[in-house]
Protein backbone atom coordinates (compact mmCIF):
# COMPACT_ATOMS: atom_id res chain seq x y z
CA UNK A 1 0.00 0.00 0.00
CA UNK A 2 1.25 3.06 -0.98
CA UNK A 3 1.57 5.93 1.84
CA UNK A 4 -1.23 8.70 2.35
CA UNK A 5 -2.32 11.41 4.87
CA UNK A 6 -5.36 10.73 6.95
CA UNK A 7 -7.43 13.64 8.89
CA UNK A 8 -10.98 12.98 10.16
CA UNK A 9 -13.38 15.47 9.38
CA UNK A 10 -15.70 17.28 11.98
CA UNK A 11 -18.50 18.83 9.50
CA UNK A 12 -19.47 17.89 6.09
CA UNK A 13 -18.45 21.42 4.77
CA UNK A 14 -14.98 20.58 5.95
CA UNK A 15 -14.82 17.40 4.35
CA UNK A 16 -15.71 19.05 1.29
CA UNK A 17 -13.37 21.33 1.40
CA UNK A 18 -10.69 19.07 2.86
CA UNK A 19 -11.34 16.85 -0.28
CA UNK A 20 -9.98 19.62 -2.68
CA UNK A 21 -6.99 21.01 -0.58
CA UNK A 22 -4.80 18.35 -1.56
CA UNK A 23 -3.80 16.16 -4.49
CA UNK A 24 -5.58 13.06 -4.86
CA UNK A 25 -8.08 13.10 -2.48
CA UNK A 26 -10.59 10.36 -1.28
CA UNK A 27 -13.26 9.98 1.19
CA UNK A 28 -13.76 7.00 3.65
CA UNK A 29 -16.31 5.87 5.99
CA UNK A 30 -16.47 1.96 5.72
CA UNK A 31 -14.04 1.89 3.44
CA UNK A 32 -15.33 -2.22 2.57
CA UNK A 33 -13.72 -1.18 -1.02
CA UNK A 34 -11.45 1.26 -0.78
CA UNK A 35 -8.86 -0.63 1.60
CA UNK A 36 -8.75 -3.23 -0.54
CA UNK A 37 -8.10 -1.35 -3.80
CA UNK A 38 -5.48 0.62 -2.11
CA UNK A 39 -4.14 -2.58 -0.61
CA UNK A 40 -3.78 -3.55 -4.55
CA UNK A 41 -2.56 -0.28 -5.50
CA UNK A 42 -5.51 -0.01 -7.60
CA UNK A 43 -6.52 3.21 -5.44
CA UNK A 44 -3.60 5.31 -4.46
CA UNK A 45 -4.79 8.17 -2.30
CA UNK A 46 -2.43 10.63 -1.11
CA UNK A 47 -5.29 11.97 1.67
CA UNK A 48 -7.65 10.11 3.13
CA UNK A 49 -10.53 12.49 4.74
CA UNK A 50 -12.38 10.07 7.43
CA UNK A 51 -16.54 11.33 7.05
CA UNK A 52 -17.43 8.83 9.86
CA UNK A 53 -18.19 11.43 12.50
CA UNK A 54 -20.08 13.68 10.18
CA UNK A 55 -23.73 12.52 11.68
CA UNK A 56 -25.27 11.64 8.27
CA UNK A 57 -25.96 8.35 9.74
CA UNK A 58 -29.75 9.11 10.50
CA UNK A 59 -32.90 7.81 8.58
CA UNK A 60 -36.07 9.93 8.75
CA UNK A 61 -39.34 10.49 6.85
CA UNK A 62 -39.63 13.55 5.16
CA UNK A 63 -42.43 15.74 4.66
CA UNK A 64 -43.22 14.61 1.39
CA UNK A 65 -43.98 10.84 2.63
CA UNK A 66 -40.84 10.25 2.12
CA UNK A 67 -37.18 8.57 3.20
CA UNK A 68 -34.21 10.41 3.90
CA UNK A 69 -31.21 8.27 4.30
CA UNK A 70 -27.99 9.89 5.77
CA UNK A 71 -25.27 8.89 3.46
CA UNK A 72 -23.58 7.33 6.36
CA UNK A 73 -26.31 5.07 7.26
CA UNK A 74 -24.96 1.49 7.29
CA UNK A 75 -26.22 -1.00 5.06
CA UNK A 76 -27.43 -3.40 7.88
CA UNK A 77 -29.08 -0.31 9.62
CA UNK A 78 -31.37 0.72 6.25
CA UNK A 79 -32.19 -3.13 5.73
CA UNK A 80 -33.22 -3.62 9.44
CA UNK A 81 -35.16 -0.04 9.90
CA UNK A 82 -39.15 -1.28 9.74
CA UNK A 83 -40.15 1.72 7.77
CA UNK A 84 -37.73 0.41 4.81
CA UNK A 85 -39.30 -3.07 5.95
CA UNK A 86 -42.53 -2.17 5.26
CA UNK A 87 -42.81 0.80 2.98
CA UNK A 88 -39.49 -0.06 0.56
CA UNK A 89 -39.11 -4.00 0.82
CA UNK A 90 -37.55 -4.07 -2.39
CA UNK A 91 -34.80 -2.01 -0.69
CA UNK A 92 -34.22 -3.99 2.45
CA UNK A 93 -34.52 -7.05 0.12
CA UNK A 94 -32.03 -5.83 -2.19
CA UNK A 95 -29.52 -5.29 1.02
CA UNK A 96 -29.64 -7.82 2.28
CA UNK A 97 -28.84 -10.25 -0.50
CA UNK A 98 -25.45 -8.01 -1.10
CA UNK A 99 -22.26 -8.45 0.49
CA UNK A 100 -21.96 -10.40 4.00
CA UNK A 101 -23.56 -9.61 7.23
CA UNK A 102 -19.92 -8.21 8.25
CA UNK A 103 -19.54 -6.18 5.36
CA UNK A 104 -23.14 -4.95 5.72
CA UNK A 105 -22.24 -3.73 8.94
CA UNK A 106 -19.69 -1.35 7.82
CA UNK A 107 -20.69 -0.75 4.66
CA UNK A 108 -22.48 3.12 4.02
CA UNK A 109 -25.27 4.01 1.57
CA UNK A 110 -23.09 6.39 0.28
CA UNK A 111 -20.37 3.77 -0.44
CA UNK A 112 -22.47 1.30 -1.56
CA UNK A 113 -23.36 3.79 -4.29
CA UNK A 114 -19.47 4.65 -5.24
CA UNK A 115 -18.26 1.01 -4.88
CA UNK A 116 -16.06 0.16 -8.01
CA UNK A 117 -16.89 -2.88 -10.73
CA UNK A 118 -15.64 -6.39 -9.90
CA UNK A 119 -14.02 -6.82 -13.25
CA UNK A 120 -11.55 -9.26 -12.55
CA UNK A 121 -8.73 -7.53 -15.07
CA UNK A 122 -9.62 -4.33 -13.18
CA UNK A 123 -8.31 -5.91 -9.95
CA UNK A 124 -5.47 -7.26 -11.86
CA UNK A 125 -2.76 -4.92 -12.06
CA UNK A 126 -0.49 -7.14 -14.78
CA UNK A 127 -3.96 -6.83 -17.44
CA UNK A 128 -4.69 -3.75 -19.53
CA UNK A 129 -7.72 -1.93 -18.46
CA UNK A 130 -9.20 1.37 -19.46
CA UNK A 131 -10.94 1.75 -15.59
CA UNK A 132 -8.05 1.80 -13.73
CA UNK A 133 -5.53 2.86 -16.57
CA UNK A 134 -6.98 5.08 -19.20
CA UNK A 135 -5.72 4.30 -22.67
CA UNK A 136 -4.31 0.80 -22.48
CA UNK A 137 -6.70 -1.24 -23.36
CA UNK A 138 -9.68 -3.88 -22.61
CA UNK A 139 -8.82 -7.40 -21.51
CA UNK A 140 -12.54 -8.09 -20.83
CA UNK A 141 -13.34 -7.46 -24.39
CA UNK A 142 -12.43 -10.66 -26.16
CA UNK A 143 -11.14 -12.64 -22.59
CA UNK A 144 -12.94 -13.90 -20.18
CA UNK A 145 -16.30 -12.19 -19.60
CA UNK A 146 -18.66 -14.12 -17.93
CA UNK A 147 -19.53 -11.54 -15.60
CA UNK A 148 -19.48 -8.37 -17.68
CA UNK A 149 -22.27 -6.35 -19.14
CA UNK A 150 -24.61 -6.33 -21.94
CA UNK A 151 -25.97 -3.07 -21.99
CA UNK A 152 -24.64 0.33 -22.32
CA UNK A 153 -20.88 -1.27 -23.70
CA UNK A 154 -18.57 0.50 -24.93
CA UNK A 155 -15.02 0.03 -27.23
CA UNK A 156 -13.31 1.00 -24.14
CA UNK A 157 -15.12 -1.51 -21.28
CA UNK A 158 -18.16 -3.24 -20.63
CA UNK A 159 -17.82 -3.71 -16.95
CA UNK A 160 -20.66 -3.83 -14.78
CA UNK A 161 -22.00 -2.07 -11.52
CA UNK A 162 -21.93 -4.50 -8.51
CA UNK A 163 -24.81 -2.66 -6.11
CA UNK A 164 -27.58 -4.57 -5.32
CA UNK A 165 -28.85 -1.33 -3.52
CA UNK A 166 -28.57 0.74 -6.30
CA UNK A 167 -30.83 -1.22 -8.58
CA UNK A 168 -33.55 -0.82 -5.82
CA UNK A 169 -32.86 2.57 -5.26
CA UNK A 170 -33.46 2.99 -9.04
CA UNK A 171 -36.53 1.87 -8.94
CA UNK A 172 -38.01 3.64 -6.52
CA UNK A 173 -36.31 7.13 -7.92
CA UNK A 174 -34.36 7.60 -5.15
CA UNK A 175 -32.45 11.26 -5.38
CA UNK A 176 -28.41 11.39 -4.00
CA UNK A 177 -27.85 14.71 -2.31
CA UNK A 178 -24.72 16.21 -2.74
CA UNK A 179 -22.64 19.29 -1.27
CA UNK A 180 -19.97 20.77 -3.32
CA UNK A 181 -16.75 22.34 -1.85
CA UNK A 182 -18.32 25.93 -2.52
CA UNK A 183 -21.45 24.92 -0.51
CA UNK A 184 -23.59 24.22 -3.26
CA UNK A 185 -26.13 21.68 -2.47
CA UNK A 186 -27.12 19.50 -5.54
CA UNK A 187 -29.74 16.94 -5.84
CA UNK A 188 -28.89 14.43 -8.80
CA UNK A 189 -31.51 11.95 -9.69
CA UNK A 190 -30.31 8.37 -9.19
CA UNK A 191 -31.30 8.61 -13.54
CA UNK A 192 -28.40 10.64 -13.68
CA UNK A 193 -26.43 9.62 -11.30
CA UNK A 194 -24.11 6.73 -12.80
CA UNK A 195 -21.93 7.27 -16.53
CA UNK A 196 -22.10 4.97 -19.23
CA UNK A 197 -18.49 3.98 -19.93
CA UNK A 198 -18.30 6.03 -23.78
CA UNK A 199 -14.39 6.88 -23.89
CA UNK A 200 -13.93 7.73 -20.51
CA UNK A 201 -14.44 3.93 -18.62
CA UNK A 202 -12.82 5.86 -15.44
CA UNK A 203 -15.64 8.33 -14.74
CA UNK A 204 -18.10 6.75 -13.05
CA UNK A 205 -20.64 9.33 -12.18
CA UNK A 206 -21.64 12.94 -12.03
CA UNK A 207 -19.63 13.74 -9.13
CA UNK A 208 -17.62 16.54 -9.27
CA UNK A 209 -14.20 16.91 -6.95
CA UNK A 210 -14.85 17.00 -3.56
CA UNK A 211 -18.31 16.48 -3.80
CA UNK A 212 -19.39 14.68 -0.58
CA UNK A 213 -22.68 12.42 -0.71
CA UNK A 214 -24.53 13.46 2.21
CA UNK A 215 -28.13 11.95 2.16
CA UNK A 216 -30.26 9.75 -0.54
CA UNK A 217 -34.03 10.49 -0.53
CA UNK A 218 -36.96 8.51 -1.59
CA UNK A 219 -40.46 9.57 -2.88
CA UNK A 220 -43.37 7.79 -1.10
CA UNK A 221 -43.65 4.35 -2.53
CA UNK A 222 -45.63 4.14 -5.33
CA UNK A 223 -48.37 1.45 -5.51
CA UNK A 224 -47.87 -2.31 -6.65
CA UNK A 225 -46.36 -5.02 -5.29
CA UNK A 226 -41.94 -4.84 -4.62
CA UNK A 227 -39.38 -7.64 -5.37
CA UNK A 228 -35.87 -8.17 -5.54
CA UNK A 229 -34.63 -11.17 -7.27
CA UNK A 230 -30.89 -12.05 -7.91
CA UNK A 231 -29.22 -14.82 -9.79
CA UNK A 232 -25.64 -15.67 -8.59
CA UNK A 233 -23.04 -18.50 -8.45
CA UNK A 234 -22.90 -19.02 -5.11
CA UNK A 235 -26.50 -18.57 -2.39
CA UNK A 236 -24.80 -15.63 -0.63
CA UNK A 237 -21.45 -13.39 -0.69
CA UNK A 238 -21.27 -13.18 -4.37
CA UNK A 239 -22.17 -10.19 -6.82
CA UNK A 240 -25.38 -10.61 -9.12
CA UNK A 241 -25.08 -12.01 -12.60
CA UNK A 242 -28.36 -10.34 -12.98
CA UNK A 243 -30.91 -9.39 -10.94
CA UNK A 244 -34.56 -7.99 -10.80
CA UNK A 245 -36.14 -5.01 -8.85
CA UNK A 246 -40.17 -4.57 -9.55
CA UNK A 247 -42.89 -2.80 -8.51
CA UNK A 248 -45.53 -4.15 -10.20
CA UNK A 249 -49.56 -3.21 -9.75
CA UNK A 250 -52.25 -5.63 -10.70
CA UNK A 251 -55.76 -5.39 -10.76
CA UNK A 252 -57.37 -9.16 -11.15
CA UNK A 253 -56.16 -9.79 -14.80
CA UNK A 254 -54.76 -6.65 -15.63
CA UNK A 255 -50.95 -5.32 -14.96
CA UNK A 256 -51.72 -1.31 -14.08
CA UNK A 257 -48.23 -0.04 -13.45
CA UNK A 258 -44.81 -1.46 -13.16
CA UNK A 259 -41.17 -0.17 -12.81
CA UNK A 260 -38.20 -2.47 -13.61
CA UNK A 261 -34.74 -2.61 -12.77
CA UNK A 262 -31.64 -4.47 -13.99
CA UNK A 263 -28.58 -5.09 -12.17
CA UNK A 264 -25.43 -6.49 -13.28
CA UNK A 265 -26.35 -6.18 -16.86
CA UNK A 266 -24.01 -2.61 -17.15
CA UNK A 267 -21.99 -0.21 -15.38
CA UNK A 268 -25.48 1.43 -13.80
CA UNK A 269 -29.05 0.26 -12.90
CA UNK A 270 -30.58 -0.15 -15.78
CA UNK A 271 -34.12 1.09 -16.45
CA UNK A 272 -35.93 1.33 -19.23
CA UNK A 273 -39.42 3.45 -18.94
CA UNK A 274 -40.52 2.76 -22.54
CA UNK A 275 -40.45 -1.05 -21.72
CA UNK A 276 -41.85 -0.09 -18.52
CA UNK A 277 -45.00 1.37 -20.13
CA UNK A 278 -45.36 -1.54 -22.24
CA UNK A 279 -46.68 -3.44 -19.33
CA UNK A 280 -49.64 -1.27 -18.52
CA UNK A 281 -52.35 -3.21 -19.29
CA UNK A 282 -50.89 -6.63 -19.79
CA UNK A 283 -52.48 -9.81 -18.89
CA UNK A 284 -51.68 -11.27 -16.01
CA UNK A 285 -51.79 -14.82 -16.54
CA UNK A 286 -48.11 -16.34 -16.86
CA UNK A 287 -48.11 -17.00 -20.49
CA UNK A 288 -48.33 -13.15 -21.18
CA UNK A 289 -46.15 -12.08 -18.83
CA UNK A 290 -43.40 -14.62 -19.91
CA UNK A 291 -43.57 -13.17 -23.44
CA UNK A 292 -43.74 -9.75 -22.54
CA UNK A 293 -40.39 -10.21 -20.24
CA UNK A 294 -39.08 -11.64 -23.85
CA UNK A 295 -38.75 -8.37 -25.30
CA UNK A 296 -37.02 -6.74 -22.11
CA UNK A 297 -33.76 -5.11 -22.38
CA UNK A 298 -33.81 -4.12 -25.94
CA UNK A 299 -30.41 -3.87 -27.92
CA UNK A 300 -28.69 -6.14 -25.40
CA UNK A 301 -25.81 -8.43 -26.50
CA UNK A 302 -23.27 -10.68 -24.99
CA UNK A 303 -19.14 -10.51 -25.67
CA UNK A 304 -19.20 -14.85 -26.05
CA UNK A 305 -19.10 -16.46 -22.27
CA UNK A 306 -21.43 -13.80 -21.00
CA UNK A 307 -24.14 -14.36 -23.50
CA UNK A 308 -26.18 -16.34 -21.28
CA UNK A 309 -27.09 -13.05 -19.06
CA UNK A 310 -29.90 -11.72 -22.28
CA UNK A 311 -32.14 -14.45 -21.85
CA UNK A 312 -31.18 -15.41 -18.06
CA UNK A 313 -32.31 -11.65 -17.78
CA UNK A 314 -35.86 -12.14 -19.36
CA UNK A 315 -36.72 -15.38 -17.53
CA UNK A 316 -35.60 -13.82 -14.41
CA UNK A 317 -38.19 -11.31 -14.89
CA UNK A 318 -40.63 -13.12 -16.02
CA UNK A 319 -40.26 -15.19 -12.75
CA UNK A 320 -40.52 -11.95 -11.06
CA UNK A 321 -43.43 -10.28 -12.79
CA UNK A 322 -45.45 -13.80 -12.34
CA UNK A 323 -44.37 -13.60 -8.62
CA UNK A 324 -46.15 -10.04 -8.50
CA UNK A 325 -49.54 -10.56 -10.22
CA UNK A 326 -49.95 -13.14 -7.45
CA UNK A 327 -48.74 -16.51 -9.35
CA UNK A 328 -45.78 -18.55 -8.60
CA UNK A 329 -42.66 -17.56 -10.20
CA UNK A 330 -40.26 -20.08 -8.57
FE1 LIG B 1 -11.17 -2.62 -17.30
FE2 LIG B 1 -13.71 -2.20 -17.97
FE3 LIG B 1 -12.25 -3.74 -19.49
FE4 LIG B 1 -12.89 -4.57 -17.04
S1 LIG B 1 -14.30 -4.23 -18.71
S2 LIG B 1 -10.88 -4.70 -18.07
S3 LIG B 1 -12.96 -2.62 -15.92
S4 LIG B 1 -11.91 -1.55 -19.11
Amino acid sequence: MKQFTYERATSPAGASRAAVMQRRTRFIAGGTNLLDLMKLEIETPEHLVDINRLGLDVIEETAEGGLRIGALVRNSDLAADLRVRERYPVLARALLAGASGQLRNKATTGGNLLQRTRCYYFYDTAMPCNKRNPGSGCAAIGGFNRIHAILGTSESCIATHPSDMAVAMRVLDATVHTLMPNGEEHAIPIADFYRLPGDTPQVETALRPGELITHVTLPSPPAGRQLYRKVRDRASYAFALVSVAAIVACDGDTVTSARIAFGGVAAMPWRDEAFDASLQGAGTDEASLRAIADHALAGARGFGHNDFKVPLARRTLGAVLVEACGRDGA
